[in-house]
C-alpha cells in the first residue's frame, strides 16, 4: 500500500490491469483507506470481495474536499468502477413534495419528484436542507408526520405531537378533512411566494398581540415560538428560489500543493471545465477573464447538462448551500465581469 498522506484527495483500488475497482474520496486519505483493512468493523459482502480482488491503490491529493468531492464524480462516471453504487443518487438531487391524493397531505423527501398530483419542490443538492424546511413546516402549519395513511377515528388518542400543540391531529378527527387540507394548502403556498410569508407573519403577530393585551401569556408564547420558526424558514427558503442556485459564479479552493487555485466557472448553476490556475497576477487575471467569457458564452447557449455535468453541478450546489467551506465564491454580474475578475485577484492577494 502506497504512503498515503492523511489529506483530502481520491483514492482507487485497482485490479492487476489498473483497472478502478472502487473509487472514494476523504478529507483524510490515509485513515479512509487504512479504514477499509483495519476498520474493526465487519467487512461487508461486497467490500470483502473488492478487496480480495484489488492488487494496489492509487490517489489523488485535493486541496479541500469539494475538489475532492468532484474528482470523484468525475472518475467514477467516466471509469464505471464495479463497486461503487453512491452516485446513482446524488445525481438526482433531493425534493420536498406533497402529494395531495392523500386525503390527509404530509411532507415527503423523497429522491425523485412527486407522482402525478403531488406539488415538489427542489432540486436540493443534499437532504440536510429540505430535511430542516420539512420539519419547520410541519410545525408551523401544525401537519401530520406520521408515516402512512389515516383514518380518523374519534375515540383514538393522538401521538405526543398533539400534546405538544404540533399537529392538529386529523387521526383523532380533532380536526376535518377540509380544515387539515387547508392547512396542508398553506404550507404548500408558503414555500412557493414568498409574499405569503408576510401575510402569516402579520397574522401570527396581531394574534400574539392580542392575547397578551388578553392576558392569555401562553398563547402569546405559543405564537411566539411560531413566528421564531417562521423566521428561521425564511432564512431557508431562499434555496427555493430558483435564481439563487442558478446564478454564476467564480468559486476559488486553494490547490493540494499550496502554491496555486482550483478556479470552478460555474454558469447559471452549471459547473464548467475546472482550472488550475498559478502565477503572477497578470496570468490569473487572463485566467478569470477567460473563465468569465465561458460563463457568459454557457449563459447564453443555456444547452441540456451532461450526466457528469449535473452531478457536479449538484455537489457545488450543496457546497454553495453549506456557506462555501473550505473556498471562496465570488457572484459574476455577467453584464460587469470586470468585476468578478478583480474581486477573485483580490482573493488570491
Ligand atoms: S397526532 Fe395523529 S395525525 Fe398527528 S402526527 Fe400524531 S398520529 Fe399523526
Amino acid at each position: 500500500m502506497p504512503d498515503l498522506p492523511a489529506a483530502p484527495g481520491v483514492y482507487e483500488f485497482i485490479d492487476e490491469a489498473g483497472t478502478a475497482l472502487y473509487v472514494g474520496k476523504s478529507v483524510n486519505l490515509r485513515q479512509r483507506v487504512r479504514s477499509h483493512f483495519y476498520g474493526g468493523a465487519r467487512v461487508g459482502e461486497r467490500l470483502g470481495e473488492m478487496l480480495a480482488l484489488s492488487r494496489g491503490v492509487r490517489f489523488q491529493p485535493a486541496g479541500t474536499d469539494l475538489e475532492a468531492q468532484l474528482t470523484e464524480a468525475e472518475r467514477i462516471i467516466r471509469e464505471r468502477p464495479p463497486y461503487n453504487r453512491a452516485l446513482k443518487r446524488r445525481a438526482t438531487g433531493w425534493y420536498l413534495h406533497v402529494r395531495w391524493r392523500d386525503p390527509f397531505p404530509r411532507f415527503r423527501l423523497a429522491g425523485r419528484v412527486g407522482p402525478a398530483g403531488s406539488t415538489s419542490f427542489g432540486p436540493f443538492a443534499g437532504k440536510h436542507l429540505p430535511d430542516r424546511i420539512r420539519r419547520l413546516c410541519e410545525k408551523l402549519f401544525r401537519l401530520r408526520n406520521c408515516a402512512g395513511q389515516i383514518t380518523p377515528a374519534r375515540g383514538h388518542t393522538p401521538c405526543v405531537q398533539f400534546d405538544l400543540g404540533l399537529c392538529t391531529a386529523p387521526c383523532a378527527a380533532r380536526v376535518g378533512v377540509a380544515r387539515y387540507r387547508s392547512q396542508a394548502r398553506k404550507a404548500s403556498r408558503f414555500l412557493s411566494e414568498r409574499e405569503f410569508g408576510w401575510e402569516i407573519r402579520d397574522r401570527l403577530e396581531r394574534a400574539r398581540d392580542a392575547a397578551a393585551r388578553a392576558l392569555d401569556y401562553e398563547r402569546a408564547a405559543a405564537m411566539q415560538l411560531r413566528l421564531k420558526w417562521l423566521t428561521e424558514l425564511e432564512e431557508l427558503r431562499w434555496a427555493l428560489d430558483a435564481e439563487v442556485p442558478n446564478r454564476s459564479w467564480l468559486i476559488l479552493l486553494p490547490a493540494a500543493d499550496g502554491a496555486g487555485y482550483v478556479l470552478l466557472p460555474v454558469a447559471a448553476g452549471r459547473l464548467l471545465r475546472m482550472r488550475r490556475p498559478s502565477g503572477p497576477v497578470e496570468a490569473l487575471r487572463t485566467v478569470f477573464e477567460d473563465a468569465c467569457y465561458a460563463v457568459g458564452v454557457a449563459e447564453l447557449r443555456a444547452t441540456r447538462p451532461t450526466g457528469l455535468e449535473a452531478v457536479t453541478s449538484s455537489i457545488v450546489r450543496r457546497w454553495l448551500e453549506e456557506g462555501c467551506p473550505g473556498g471562496e465564491a465570488v457572484d459574476i454580474d455577467t453584464q460587469r465581469p470586470g468585476l468578478a475578475v478583480e474581486t477573485a485577484l483580490a482573493l488570491t492577494g
